[in-house]
């Protein structure tokens, strides 16, 4: 479904909610409706959504050529024959578009579980991860890493991706591989074998 002006016009009241600075004019959501109105309303949104979680670009307002790459045009959408993809991981079939990102959370569920048996022994299910909205899903996952941080010995390997995750420190190339391999051995000889 084609973009309409209504939904440029809220598309551009929802940039506005996060950032005050942007202005909305009559001429800019004309403008921008020029530019959009090929693509399908739920595309666009979406390409919002991520930019607003970007660590990096968050800050500012989304560039449209942010919003714009890699979403197809609605008339393209419909033409092309949808590539299907399934998940290595979890079974599920996706849409190719959306796999990488799916593939990002899906490998962070399985680590979750595994991390929250071994350092917590608590029992999580996939589908409690799944169910959750992805805001809460995320804050869960830094809270867990938190916990994991203030149980590991100062300087381990683990303990230092972790920090580096945090942006606490600043790993070189070099030192994160040094870390990963520490951390890596550390779980080989607690578990006595390599999986
Ligand atoms: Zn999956």
């Amino acid at each position: 479904m084609k973009m309409t002006i209504q939904e440029t016009n809220l598309f551009l009241k929802r940039i506005k909610q996060y950032y005050n600075d942007f202005i909305i004019d009559s001429f800019k959501v004309e403008e921008w409706y020029n530019q959009l109105k090929d693509y399908d309303a739920d595309d666009v949104n979406r390409k919002l959504d991520k930019h607003l979680k970007s660590e990096m670009y968050g800050d500012y307002p989304p560039k449209l050529n942010y919003i714009l790459a890699g979403i197809m045009k609605a008339k393209d959408k419909n033409a092309v024959r949808k590539y299907i993809i399934v998940c290595q991981n979890c079974g599920k079939e996706l849409d190719y578009f959306d796999y990488d990102e799916h593939l990002r959370k899906c490998n962070s569920i399985d680590y979750v579980i595994r991390e929250m048996k071994k350092y917590l022994n608590k029992d999580v299910t996939r589908e409690q991860l799944e169910s959750m909205s992805e805001e809460k899903f995320w804050d869960k996952y830094d809270a867990m890493l938190e916990i994991i941080k203030s149980k590991l010995p100062d300087g381990s390997g683990k303990k230092k991706l972790i920090q580096a995750y945090f942006g606490e420190i600043d790993l070189s190339i070099e030192e994160t591989e040094k870390a990963v391999t520490d951390s890596y051995n550390k779980e080989v000889n607690e578990n006595g074998n390599i999986e």
